[in-house]
């Protein structure tokens, strides 16, 4: 007789999640989609981004915006404002791009020279062309489900469970980081009574204390900190799914060469332990220039706000 020793302790295997791929895919998708809109309404639709300054992650993003709008075949402006541009300036480019019947959406990168009031600007931008979704008129209508562009970062994230069938009915989802932009939408989207959602959220940031019994409970840990390799190992859950929205550029001044980009997660020690794990690059990061590009399409076919 034989028999078959099955090891409990061996590790899962773990999948990463390749948002490039699935990039692509959606890319291609989306083709089919603007092929359909051009033809029926004999226009193609258009994003624009305003650019305040030289930072060179906030030009490198646009340019890469500016770049996935070419290539699906969308039109694209980017307006290039220095960085000592007033906020009555800026206020009225807003303006402008508001009543622009040729853009269908636009975004004004973030962050700002520190003269100028984020606020004020992102309140500044209609609504109906807000793809970014940052106006909390759009994110008011997130939070109680109505149709709303959604902020393209949870958007994106969003878009990879789906890919991969990871449920989140009845998980304990636990978001670190609250900002406005990544880590508290996706907290309000995960815990939503939807299909993506059902999520039991913790929502952790620079003042929890206790982090890691609290990370050790995720079954999905989703990290927007902005610290480089934060998440350790010894803060996830055997078998956890671990989405990293982290990108830190860590610099070798000795040797730029080796300079790279890296998430906020340490990936190395915890690929082993996690059943999923996006990487950096190539895991959110694409995927946030998919929700944006979706949002754009929605605001051509004026599929959110129909007048
Ligand atoms: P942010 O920089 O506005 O805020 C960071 C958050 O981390 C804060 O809410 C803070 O409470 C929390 N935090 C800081 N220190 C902490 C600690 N010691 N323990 C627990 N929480 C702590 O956040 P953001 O704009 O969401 O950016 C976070 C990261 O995500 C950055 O690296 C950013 O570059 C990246 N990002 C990536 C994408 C993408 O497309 N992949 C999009 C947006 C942001």
């Amino acid at each position: 007789m034989t028999y078959i020793c099955i090891d409990q302790n061996i590790p899962p295997v773990m999948k990463l999640i390749d948002g490039k791929a699935v990039a692509e895919e959606i890319k291609s998708l989306t083709k089919i989609e603007l092929y359909d809109f051009t033809k029926s309404n004999n226009r193609t639709p258009t994003l624009a981004a305003i650019l305040v300054g030289d930072n060179p992650a906030s030009k490198a993003y646009v340019n890469n915006k500016v770049r996935t709008c070419k290539e699906i075949g969308f039109n694209s402006l980017l307006v290039k404002l220095p960085a000592d541009i007033s906020e009555e300036d800026l206020l009225a480019e807003v303006e402008k791009l508001n009543n622009n019947d040729d853009v269908d959406g636009f975004i004004v990168q973030l962050p700002l020279p520190k003269h100028i009031d984020e606020i004020k600007v992102t309140l500044a931008i209609d609504h109906k062309k807000d793809v970014d979704g940052f106006h909390p008129i759009n994110f008011g209508r997130m939070a109680q489900g109505l149709p709303c562009y959604l902020p393209a970062t949870p958007y994106g994230i969003t878009m990879l469970l789906e890919r991969y069938n990871i449920e989140t009915a009845g998980k304990h989802v636990v978001v670190v980081g609250r900002s406005n932009i990544v880590g508290t939408p996706i907290s309000i989207l995960l815990s939503r009574k939807t299909k993506l959602g059902d999520a039991t959220v913790t929502l952790a940031h620079s003042r929890t204390k206790n982090l890691s019994d609290i990370t050790l409970q995720a079954d999905i840990l989703i990290a927007a900190i902005g610290i480089p390799g934060f998440i350790t190992e010894d803060m996830v859950k055997e078998d956890a799914v671990v989405i990293d929205v982290g990108i830190n550029r860590v610099e070798n001044p000795d040797n730029p060469e080796t300079n790279k980009l890296v998430g906020d997660v340490d990936f190395e020690n915890v690929k082993g332990k996690c059943s999923y794990i996006t990487p950096v690059p190539g895991g959110v990061g694409p995927m946030t220039v998919m929700g944006l590009i979706m949002n754009t399409l929605k605001a051509a076919k004026k599929e959110i706000y129909p007048s």
